[in-house]
């Protein structure tokens, strides 16, 4: 049995290796490496793979979400709400740009923002939404958007874990993640679920002014050359890294089933164990399994997180801290219980290796030295 890793990028490259050298080579004879065809050629494509009117590539997740909120004009003391669970990016730029971060808590079964606590955390100075969808999962964005709508508040869906994914509306109409709300964002880091071989990112949007005025920001708040009407970011994605993500596009789908039948081995095999929580598959979302992530009940963590390392498994706590009771979130004054689901969540997760590379013996084998480690 080769090596278990928590993701194989090497593996996932050596089936595509010549298509992804041609289009790299392409770009290095062309020396077009900023702004060149291929970027223009995978934003086409990739509106088209998402049905949206515009995407605006930029140059990594965390700053599709900063473009995002600077686009919508908001000011020092206007409030955004997110969630304590999740990776910190999507916070971070709330912070970074003056504005008030509030936390809404998540609930237990799908780790994504709890709609029903949404409204009591809306105040007049509430001015935008960035739910996550996590783990590659959809948030109850219909229910979101609605909320959103009574009170006048942008909507920027962080896509970052569930590009490719599609929220199933009750009427049979299905839209991919990050389309849904006015804004959507993503991240192309090697280990997401497109991934380039350095950073990238992209927003999504059908709202053409917000359109340009996002393209603007991203390169220096520019829109005739030298003219600058914005103080905006330099932030582009480059023609090497979309040449890369041109060629990874077209097997995106497939890289997401393969993901789903992992996912699926590995429920068969926990699903009658008392202490192991599977993950729960909304009815409304194609859960795309950024990460497959078990709830761990009466184990000892760090203790099994070992054993399996002893096994030359790798396994991660995402995430072992919620927002709120990090360090550098201190400033906000919460307190520990103020969140409780999150809390109880950083507690109990544990998730297991999930990528495209994966064989069924490596994961029968990590299943059953998880089965066994918990028994014992
Ligand atoms: C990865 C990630 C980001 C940040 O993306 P980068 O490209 O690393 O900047 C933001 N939010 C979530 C939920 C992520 O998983």
């Amino acid at each position: 049995m080769t090596p278990i890793k928590m993701v194989d990028l090497k593996g996932q490259y050596e089936k595509i290796k010549n298509e992804i050298d041609d289009s790299i080579l392409q770009v290095v004879e062309s020396t077009s490496f900023i702004n060149g065809p291929k970027v223009k050629e995978f934003q086409t494509a990739l509106e088209h793979y998402l049905d949206v009117k515009n995407v605006i590539p930029c140059a990594n997740g965390t700053d599709a979400l900063q473009v995002s909120l600077m686009a919508l004009g908001l000011k020092p003391g206007d409030e955004v709400i997110t969630t304590p669970f999740t990776f910190i990016a999507t916070a971070e730029v709330i912070g970074l740009l003056g504005l008030t971060c509030k936390f809404v808590d998540v609930e237990w079964e799908s780790f994504n923002l709890d709609v029903s606590q949404l409204e009591k955390t809306i105040s007049g100075k509430t001015k935008a939404i960035i739910p996550v969808h996590l783990f590659g999962q959809s948030c109850n964005i219909e229910e979101i958007m609605r909320i959103a709508k009574k009170y006048s508040l942008y909507v920027i869906e962080d896509t970052c874990q569930a590009i490719g994914a599609e929220y199933l509306y009750k009427t049979g109409e299905k839209k991919k993640l990050g389309t849904i709300g006015d804004i959507g964002c993503t991240s192309f880091f090697p280990s997401k679920n497109l991934g380039c071989f350095g950073d990238g990112g992209a927003i999504f949007t059908n709202d053409a002014e917000l359109a340009r005025k996002l393209r603007g920001i991203c390169n220096h708040g520019m829109f005739t050359q030298y003219y600058h009407e914005l103080l905006g970011v330099n932030s582009r994605l480059d023609s090497i890294q979309a040449a890369i993500l041109n060629v990874k596009l077209k097997y995106l789908d497939e890289y997401n089933a393969t993901r789903q039948k992992a996912a699926e081995f590995y429920n068969n095999m926990f699903e009658n164990y008392p202490n192991i929580e599977i993950p729960v598959n909304s009815p409304f979302s194609t859960h795309v399994f950024h990460q497959y992530t078990l709830k761990l009940k009466n184990v000892e963590r760090q203790k099994l997180v070992e054993k399996m390392k002893n096994s030359e498994i790798p396994v991660m706590v995402y995430y072992p801290v919620p927002l709120h009771l990090q360090e550098a979130f201190k400033y906000l004054g919460y307190q520990k219980g103020n969140f409780p689901v999150a809390e109880k969540l950083c507690e109990s997760v544990i998730s297991l290796p999930i990528h495209t590379e994966l064989t069924e013996e490596q994961q029968k084998y990590i299943g059953e030295q998880l089965i066994k480690e918990l028994v014992n």
